[in-house]
């Protein structure tokens, strides 16, 4: 065929463009060349730029768009890998923004059963992923030992036979944590990720621990689990998660010194999510997009500054807004995709045996992402109307992200849509989350590929 146009959109940074194609590749071209391809005036030298970045199409760039749109999309052929279970409702703390709506107390029935957790890793092992993971989250799953003790052993036995590539975490506020359980999770190769808010004052004030400071337990129990890592000879570290409320914002060198303290590598600066808890008390510890934008970009150049003298840490939005542009492949990140990681990529399994389609979707004081229990087929549950018609809200190709620069790197959330809007299907740009991309996008763009 004679060469043709692809469907491209583009962003204006002073006198350079940026492009991109539904299938994820770019290109930045300067003014001229951008009008020059605007009046289709195409030299030999510009010609070669837009066949490169699959703009320009013809037979011989043809199936490369094709590989690449597959490539970029892979994670739609592989069947839900993420499989979140919740082993109890229970916690021992009371923090400020608990997204999990988590019960404080002894009340045994908000945990999971031996024979609902049978059933979980059963439905489990019916997804025909070849990626399995596990993680127990709560509450504190660690109240409910000995079901995740009996998930981790069931599940192994299973996969003996089943031979998937099993990796099983736990996330956990360390305040229950002993040496007993910290051999048998080390033993088991089970990841151990926990929540650290920044400096003790900080950290304690966000996470309310009736029975003292929880600060002080996570930073042992960190050290001690890295330190019997490293004494095996295990590359594993403990992960740990940042929640930021509004009192967060002007401490940004410090819980990124907190983290670099650990030898921690990664920080991952998430806005906070109006879920649980949160929205109970919104108007108090959330934040506008604007202050939480300046934080990040604040946060981003003090890395960088650190970075230039060799210290080792990463800020995973960043990465993973660079690693989404620059690589063919879809890096997983299942909330910033399209179609988003609900159902496909992630099932909550809730204490009582109810399945949702997200971990955030539990945490909404209602049923609408309520889509199963563990009695029933993998297969109906994910084909059913309901999946099916929250997987399509799911699509980012509505009006607005149709004339968006970052449409292939990007993704909607209907939970949030939900929590904000009161519809799964949002007014997406009055969304927090797209102004925040939008910029997100916009800072690594100008620092990563305009220059
Ligand atoms: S619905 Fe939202 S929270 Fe759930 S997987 Fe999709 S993007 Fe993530
Ligand atoms: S959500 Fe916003 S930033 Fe993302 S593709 Fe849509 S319009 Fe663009």
């Amino acid at each position: 065929v004679k060469d043709f146009l692809n469907n491209y959109r583009y962003k204006q940074f002073g006198n350079k463009y940026f492009l991109t194609t539904d299938h994820g590749s770019f290109l930045v071209l300067n003014s001229k060349e951008f009008n020059n391809l605007k009046q289709n005036s195409l030299d030999d030298k510009l010609k070669t730029k837009l066949f490169n970045a699959e703009i320009l199409l013809d037979n011989n760039n043809i199936s490369e768009a094709v590989r690449l749109t597959k490539n970029r999309n892979h994670f739609l052929f592989n069947g839900t890998s993420l499989h979140i279970v919740v082993v109890t409702l229970r916690c021992n703390m009371n923090c400020i923004y608990c997204h999990a709506s988590s019960k404080y107390g002894e009340d045994s029935k908000f945990d999971m059963s031996l024979d609902i957790a049978k059933k979980t890793v059963d439905f489990i092992f019916q997804s025909p992923s070849e990626i399995l993971t596990i993680e127990f989250q709560g509450g504190e799953p660690l109240l409910n030992w000995d079901v995740v003790k009996f998930i981790i052993n069931y599940a192994n036995q299973k996969n003996s036979i089943m031979k998937k590539k099993l990796n099983i975490s736990i996330v956990t506020n360390f305040s229950l944590m002993d040496e007993e359980k910290m051999n048998f999770l080390i033993d088991n190769s089970i990841g151990v990720c926990t929540s650290l808010d920044g400096p003790k004052e900080l950290h304690d004030y966000n996470r309310k621990f009736l029975n003292g400071s929880n600060y002080e337990s996570v930073i042992y129990w960190i050290k001690i689990f890295n330190s019997e890592y490293n004494d095996k000879g295990l590359k594993s570290k403990v992960n740990s998660l940042v929640t930021l409320t509004k009192k967060s914002l002007k401490f940004y060198k410090e819980i990124i010194d907190e983290y670099i303290a650990l030898g921690i590598e990664t920080i991952h600066l998430r806005f906070l999510n109006n879920l649980g808890n949160a929205s109970k008390i919104w108007e108090e510890i959330s934040y506008s997009a604007d202050e939480y934008l300046d934080f990040w970009k604040k946060s981003i150049i003090y890395i960088n500054e650190l970075k230039s003298k060799g210290i080792k840490i990463d800020e995973r939005i960043y990465t993973l807004f660079y690693n989404k542009i620059l690589l063919e492949f879809d890096p997983g990140y299942l909330d910033i995709r399209s179609p988003c990681g609900a159902i496909i990529g992630q099932l909550a399994y809730n204490y009582d045996g109810n399945i949702f389609t997200c971990d955030e979707a539990r945490m909404l004081n209602d049923d609408l992402f309520l889509i199963g229990n563990v009695n029933d087929r993998y297969e109906n549950l994910v084909t059913c109307d309901k999946s099916c018609a929250i997987i399509n809200s799911s699509i980012n190709d509505q009006f607005i992200c149709d004339t968006c620069v970052y449409k292939p790197y990007c993704g909607v959330c209907p939970v949030c849509n939900y929590a904000e809007q009161g519809n799964i299907i949002g007014k997406i740009s009055q969304t927090l989350r797209c102004k925040v991309f939008k910029e997100q996008f916009d800072f690594v763009v100008k620092e990563k590929f305009i220059n």
